[in-house]
């Protein structure tokens, strides 16, 4: 389906505006702005002003009713941490996020740090703007870290 739209171009130089202008800030000719109703059929993609404006979105996106989608069953990595276990819904999901949130100093750090501790293989990358390296160096060789 094509879209239309009303441009106004001025006959003295071809400026096109989308609104109505008494003078032309192109070349300043008054008076010179005649209104034109233009159809746009833009391909595929062409993506302009709202996502919804875009035809081909609306033709290929598809309802689906998450009542009839089976569980996927998602293999989870225990923390060790029971409580935080149980909040997880039974551990870590591989690839997920978490946002660990709370008030300053009420053991954000120190249970990351507990997290990471007690992951059982593999490289961890803690990305941190706040505490520095070396206190987290020393957090992480505090001795519930230490191998038994
Ligand atoms: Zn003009």
């Amino acid at each position: 389906m094509a879209k239309s739209k009303t441009i106004y171009v001025c006959e003295e130089c071809g400026h096109e505006t989308s609104g109505w202008l008494g003078r032309c800030p192109s070349c300043s000719a008054w008076n010179s702005f005649h209104a034109i109703k233009e159809t746009t059929s833009r391909p595929s993609g062409g993506h302009t002003g709202s996502w919804l404006s875009s035809e081909s979105s609306a033709e290929s996106a598809e309802v689906i009713d998450l009542s009839r989608m089976a569980a996927a069953e998602v293999q989870r990595a225990p923390t060790g941490i029971s409580e935080l276990d149980r909040v997880l819904g039974g551990g870590l999901v591989p690839g997920s996020l978490i946002l660990l949130g709370g008030d300053p100093g009420i053991g954000k750090s120190t249970l990351a740090l507990e997290i990471i501790g007690g992951l059982p293989e593999g490289k961890t990358l803690y990305v941190s703007g706040e505490e520095s390296a070396a206190l987290l160096r020393t957090a992480l060789l505090l001795p519930w870290h230490e191998p038994v």
